[in-house]
C-alpha cells in the first residue's frame, strides 16, 4: 500500500499492528510499529476459519488509527 494520509489531519500514517491485551499483559490494546510476528498467534487454532492479516496505520501527528484487513492468510 502506498503512502496513506490521515482522514482527520492529513498527516502521514505509519504501518503497524495492534496486539490484544491478553498477549502483552498490558491493561489496554497496544499499537506496535512494523509487521506482526506469526509466532505470537501460533497457539491459536483458527485452521478452519478464514483469516486476514490486519494492518493498523497510526497517524504520526494526531494518533488516529486506521485498520485494513486486506491480505488473506
Ligand atoms: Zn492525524
Amino acid at each position: 500500500m502506498a503512502s496513506i494520509n490521515c482522514q482527520k489531519c492529513n498527516s502521514l500514517l505509519e504501518e503497524g499492528y495492534v496486539t490484544d491485551s491478553t498477549l502483552t499483559q498490558s491493561k489496554s490494546e497496544t499499537w506496535i510499529e512494523g509487521k506482526t510476528s506469526k509466532s505470537i498467534w501460533a497457539c491459536l487454532d483458527t485452521s478452519d476459519k478464514r483469516s486476514f492479516e490486519v494492518v493498523v496505520y497510526r497517524c504520526t501527528n494526531c494518533g488516529y488509527l486506521e485498520s485494513y484487513a486486506t491480505v488473506e492468510k
